[in-house]
């Protein structure tokens, strides 16, 4: 069963690095080996006849938020992400227990109606928190290229 969330706004567009991840496998450890890499449960390669053991294969891949998150502030919780499908980037937006700004609708039974008198405006602000401050500068330290924006998302999870 997927909920439905949506949320309105301050979030960031952000493009994660790649780096190399290190992924432990039971393979062949023939690196000459087409079976090279590949899950193995026995003890030799049927293929090439060299000894299985645990060996550990480099697969580039994109920064996770969660991993990024614990690495630099030791708390992988710190604000989530959402991945739209098929994109390079990811939407940073708040944990909603952290109290960092924004509205949430997911548990929202009917309609529900919010009103800003001062508009978009009273979402702007919540960048200067504390939070927020934090990641961006951060970001910005690493060389990681984001975006900041307001608006409305909608993710299924
Ligand atoms: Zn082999």
């Amino acid at each position: 069963m997927a909920y439905r969330k949506v949320y309105l706004g301050p979030f960031l567009r952000v493009w994660m690095p790649e780096r190399t991840a290190h992924i432990p496998v039971q393979s062949c450890t023939n690196e000459e080996c087409k079976k090279y890499g590949e899950h193995n449960r026995h003890q030799f390669c049927g293929y090439c006849g060299k000894e299985v053991k645990r060996i550990s294969i480099n697969k580039p891949s994109h920064l996770i938020l969660h991993d990024f998150l614990n690495e630099e502030f030791q708390d992988p919780d710190m604000f989530i992400d959402v991945q739209p499908d098929g994109k390079e980037y990811i939407l940073v937006v708040p944990n909603r227990h952290k109290k960092q700004g924004g509205a949430f609708f997911e548990d929202s039974p009917d309609s529900e109606i919010l009103v800003f008198s001062d508009g978009i405006e009273h979402f702007r602000a919540e960048f200067d928190r504390e939070d927020w401050i934090k990641l961006v500068t951060t970001l910005l330290d690493r060389g990681i290229k984001y975006e900041q924006l307001t608006g409305v998302l909608q993710w299924f999870a």
